[in-house]
């Protein structure tokens, strides 16, 4: 991951990804102030330029301070003219005389170059700089010297940067070379050097005994686990180096190259972010960089989510002439790192490695099939029924943490990996959340399970359906994938689809029963849970809203006793509430022979038992609920 990250870099331009662009609402005035230090007439003047956001680049705006808001301020351009002088007057006056601060930044600048000279660091075009920054602090700083504008100066400034007439000449000094030179070295030079060996490029040179990555980065997590062996041993310098020690060049690569991801290739996933960071082949122009790290967002977006998928559909359509090889030629795998940026640190949730690119348009394909075909079968709006990682996440309850809201990611990030790689997931744990989920909606357990959104008192009942029918979706699409292996319960031959079509109101059993692949056993449980909903809205009709019924089916899993004494309870409900019609007794008929066909089959698996029971009892509610059907 970290080579990616530094390829990555390799291609940027260090300042990319560090410039500081400062707010200007739409429409508004607002400028960049040159200070001229005339060096032939010993006088400070002002020159205004019509700010536009391509200046905070231009005269390299990297923000005042890098690591500690407290650092004396030593940069060449600023939002904030405190750092460089102080206004004499008072309120009434015309507020135009000013005094160089005694904190400067033109004589912190000169202090930093000095340190940077000692450590042998400094450049030809450094002590250039330097050396105009000498006279500039010799002819007008030193004494303190008090300057008098002719024009305003607070108004509608955005930057202030220095520049100096020298023979008659301007000369911008962000935009020097040594100017570069010196943030480089200050940006990408936390702290000491020492003679070493990079542990990245292997190179013998000046290296940093520590990596002093930015807090709240990846890069920091990874450091600190990198140094996080040997710390215990010793914490000295000595012994870092040689155990972690890593050049400027390569800091400032990797750098850069994180930038960018966090910059063009995160993706937010409701409460946490993907990013994702690209191995490149061979070097790329920044405009190909950028256009493929378009299509690998937007591959990766709508397998997060409807509205991403939308937008890809847009940008697919604009980018028809992008050729697929390239894609596969410049950038052919790529790692997805989980995680959220919290005050301090980064959270690390998870990392994939190696996810071939060409494995998020297969994915993507598997989740619009499958949401193709939910809704369609139920008429129903596409984004209802969407698996992307954000609906996903939705289906598997995650327990609230003990302090405040801090929830426990790991078991959704894992599943995820597993998606994203194809890999094996347990199914038997998928089923488990599908019944806790539906423990959730039932119990209204929604303040212990924090990422389960709280429906409306009337909607708890058509959300619990949908979201047990919906992970009915979600096996299939794993099954399809080769994420999860056959249900214990898929044994059996099911009822052949002819027996359905004779009833119009059963027709639609049958053909959920092809769609789903549900083997006799899973068909039997269906079907009784089926019934399970006829009575539940029976009771329902009667005034009973909370449906008893629903309290015979154990939501933590079915022995085969319960099945049995449900399906004889069943019996009498469907007589007492006179519906045993002859669908009602034909579903009947159909479940107690599959039951009775496969009964020793139910003993293996009590949790599958109750998610097929609820499968069915989902399906029949739903229908009646979004009035695919009509009431009787
Ligand atoms: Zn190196």
């Amino acid at each position: 991951m970290l080579d990616s990250l530094q390829k990555l870099g390799k291609q940027l331009d260090f300042f990319d990804n560090i410039i500081k662009y400062p707010k200007v609402r739409e429409g508004e005035e607002r400028y960049l102030v040159r200070i001229v230090f005339d060096l032939d007439e010993k006088k400070v003047a002002i020159d205004l330029r019509k700010y536009q956001r391509e200046l905070a680049r231009e005269y390299l705006f990297v923000g005042n301070t890098f690591r500690a808001a407290r650092e004396n301020v030593a940069r060449l351009t600023t939002d904030n003219l405190k750092y460089l002088m102080e206004n004499l007057d008072s309120e009434e006056s015309d507020g135009n005389r000013w005094r160089f601060v005694k904190n400067n930044l033109i004589s912190n600048t000169r202090i930093q170059i000095q340190m940077l000279r000692q450590k042998g660091l400094s450049t030809s075009k450094l002590e250039e700089l330097d050396k105009i920054l000498s006279e500039v602090e010799e002819n007008f700083i030193k004494d303190g010297g008090n300057i008098a504008f002719e024009k305003d100066l607070e108004r509608g400034t955005e930057l202030y940067t220095v520049c100096v007439r020298k023979s008659n000449v301007l000369i911008e000094l962000a935009k020097h070379e040594g100017y570069r030179d010196f943030l480089r070295l200050v940006i990408g030079m936390p702290g000491d050097v020492r003679d070493g060996t990079c542990h990245v490029c292997g190179l013998i040179k000046q290296v940093l005994p520590d990596p002093a990555f930015p807090s709240g980065s990846l890069l920091k997590v990874w450091a600190k686990d990198k140094i996080g062996f040997t710390a215990a041993l010793s914490d000295t310098d000595e012994a870092r180096i040689k155990s972690f020690a890593i050049c400027i060049d390569c800091r400032d690569e990797i750098l850069s190259g994180w930038g960018y991801v966090k910059q063009r290739l995160t993706v937010p996933v409701e409460v946490f972010n993907a990013y994702l960071i690209p191995a490149t082949q061979g070097v790329l122009t920044k405009d190909s960089l950028d256009k493929l790290s378009n299509k690998v967002k937007n591959d990766f977006s709508a397998v997060v989510s409807y509205e991403g998928y939308k937008e890809l559909l847009n940008f697919e359509e604009a980018l028809k002439s992008f050729s697929e090889t390239m894609l596969k030629e410049s950038w052919y795998m790529l790692s997805i790192v989980f995680g959220k940026p919290e005050s301090a640190h980064f959270r690390l949730l998870s990392l994939v490695q190696d996810v071939p690119a060409t494995d998020l348009y297969r994915l993507r394909e598997q989740v619009n099939n499958i949401s193709n075909s939910a809704c369609s079968f139920f008429g129903e709006a596409r984004s209802l029924w969407y698996l992307g990682f954000s609906d996903i996440y939705r289906l598997l309850p995650l327990r609230k943490g003990r302090i405040g809201s801090n929830v426990d990611w790991r078991p959704i990030v894992e599943l995820f990996s597993s998606i994203l790689s194809f890999s094996p997931y347990p199914r038997s744990r998928l089923v488990k959340y599908a019944t806790l989920l539906a423990r959730v909606y039932r119990f209204q357990l929604f303040d212990i399970y924090g990422n389960i959104r709280k429906p409306k008192e009337r909607g708890l009942d058509s959300e619990l359906c949908r979201a047990l029918l919906k992970f009915n979706y979600f096996l299939t699409m794993l099954k399809n994938m080769g994420v999860v292996d056959n249900a214990e319960s898929e044994v059996g031959e099911g009822i052949p689809a002819v027996e359905w079509e004779r009833d119009e109101r059963l027709k639609k059993i049958g053909e959920w029963f092809k769609e789903m692949g549900y083997g006799g056993l899973q068909q039997g449980l269906f079907l009784l849970g089926y019934l399970v909903g006829e009575v539940g809205r029976a009771q329902y009709r009667k005034g009973d809203t909370k449906k008893s019924v629903l309290d015979k089916v154990d939501f933590n899993g079915m022995k085969t006793e319960k099945v049995v004494t449900l399906s004889n309870q069943i019996l009498k409900s469907l007589r007492d509430y006179r519906i045993l019609d002859k669908s009602n007794e034909s579903v009947y008929y159909h479940a107690v022979k599959l039951l009775n066909k496969h009964r020793d089959w139910l003993r293996v698996n009590p949790v599958e038992n109750a998610f097929y029971l609820l499968s069915g009892y989902a399906f029949n509610t739903y229908i009646h609920l979004s009035r695919g059907i009509s009431h009787d």
